[in-house]
């Protein structure tokens, strides 16, 4: 995977999945994000998953995901 996600970092803010909906559609809406967070909230656990719809924001300066999480837990190579 071209994504790599740092689990201690990561607070399951889903601000990645708002960025990536609104890279692909111009809009808010987690349901048409690449990639999806759940936080567990009895654990805090957080579970990811990056879909095939990935493009790696093409045409975009920089990965969105990577730029506007706030905790710096995620990396994209492209
Ligand atoms: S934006 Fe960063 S901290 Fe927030 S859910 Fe995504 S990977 Fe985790
Ligand atoms: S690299 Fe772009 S398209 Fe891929 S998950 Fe991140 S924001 Fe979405």
């Amino acid at each position: 995977m071209k994504i790599k996600r740092n689990a201690e970092r990561c607070h399951g803010c889903r601000s990645c999945e708002i960025m990536c909906s609104f890279h692909h559609h111009g809009c808010i809406s987690p349901a048409a994000s690449s990639i999806s967070i759940k936080r567990e909230n009895a654990t805090g656990r957080v579970f990811w998953s990056v879909d095939a719809t990935c493009d790696l924001c093409k045409g975009e300066k920089e990965p969105w995901c990577e730029r506007f999480c706030a905790y710096g837990a995620l990396k994209v190579a492209r």
